[in-house]
């Protein structure tokens, strides 16, 4: 039998045995989810080699991250960077107390994910109509009936995998400019309604302020509760870090990031894509507020990131200063 390549439609009606899902203690007070050999590896154009991934996801587990998106299950021909996403998703459940998870676009996507192995599914929707229809050439309204879908498949093969929805375009849009808030807000709870576990807000082109930041969370916060999910946040000018303090005095706990800050932006030169991990680290420990995440094994990690795309650019300020003189982790939270 031909091995599924994620375009393949598998047909999957039966439940698939249950797999092995991570531990969870001793809890941080924040969850980083790792998003670089997903958003990162996809905004390059350059395509890692499978073994230099498995050896990155290796090192950022290593340094102590606990949630990764270790890639996107879209046709090859659409992202030849994901073309090997099966392969990468059966490699990282085997590493202990990893929530692996995996971008799906549509049921066909979240098929291939489920077979592979994924913990968790995390769906994007557009709050923009332009960019839905741009990007997956589906309106809105179209994506919340296929996120129903999907959760209706998980519940029957695989009821243990968390899926997530993350509202794209929530803070604006390159193509349609400002996005209502009170729409971001009506998609978020047609997401929950369709069932998903948590709906978080996305920053994708790098548009957001702190006081929008601070205002749309607190909103989600308020319509959703336990259902509100994580920040995903751009760095494309330079907020990146501002907005996920915002998000953290809204009461947000999960934060995208991606080491390097791997992707950029190439109308933004210096700027990197997803906010720095390494930065992100930094400032919830000297803050106070406990990651998990240990950073000298966490910048270690970035030597398997440019051996995997030599002469791409990695950004990061912690890492071009060092940890200050007296730096002290943070307490992690009495596990109960
Ligand atoms: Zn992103």
């Amino acid at each position: 039998m031909r091995a599924l390549t994620p375009g393949d439609n598998v047909g999957l009606t039966e439940r698939l045995p249950p797999r092995p899902m991570p531990d969870t203690p001793p809890l941080p007070a924040v969850l980083i989810s790792e998003v670089g050999p997903r958003d990162g590896l996809q905004s390059v154009a350059i395509t890692m080699p499978t073994q230099h991934k498995l050896a990155w996801i290796r090192a950022l587990h290593a340094a102590g991250l606990r949630e990764i998106e270790v890639g996107s299950f879209v046709p090859a021909t659409l992202l030849p960077q994901m073309a090997d996403v099966a392969e990468v998703v059966r490699d990282a459940i085997s590493l202990p107390g990893l929530t692996v998870m995996a971008l799906v676009p549509n049921l066909r996507g979240a098929e291939s994910a489920l077979v592979a192995g994924a913990h968790k599914l995390t769906l994007p929707v557009s709050a923009s109509l332009a960019h839905s229809l741009a990007n997956v050439r589906r309106t809105p309204q179209e994506m919340v009936a296929q996120v129903r879908q999907i959760v209706a498949l998980r519940d029957a093969t695989a009821p243990g995998v968390q899926v997530e929805a993350g509202v794209s375009t929530a803070f604006g849009c390159t193509l349609q400019g400002l996005v209502p808030e009170d729409e971001v807000i009506r998609l978020a709870l047609a997401l929950a309604e369709a069932g998903v576990d948590e709906v978080g807000l996305s920053d994708t082109t790098g548009m957001a302020n702190p006081a929008q930041v601070k205002r749309l969370f607190t909103r989600l916060r308020a319509e959703l509760g336990d259902q509100a999910g994580a920040a995903h946040m751009h760095n494309t000018r330079g907020l990146g870090l501002a907005n996920c303090l915002a998000a953290w005095e809204a009461g947000v706990r999960t934060f995208d990031a991606s080491q390097g800050g791997l992707g950029g932006c190439p109308y933004a030169p210096g700027a990197s894509g997803n906010v720095v991990t390494e930065d992100l680290v930094f400032m919830f420990e000297a803050m106070g507020v406990s990651t998990g995440v240990d950073l000298t094994r966490l910048m270690a990690a970035r030597e398997q990131l440019r051996a995997g795309l030599p002469g791409e650019p990695i950004h990061g300020m912690t890492p071009e200063a060092g940890l200050p003189l007296g730096f002290q982790y943070a307490k992690p939270r009495a596990t109960a």
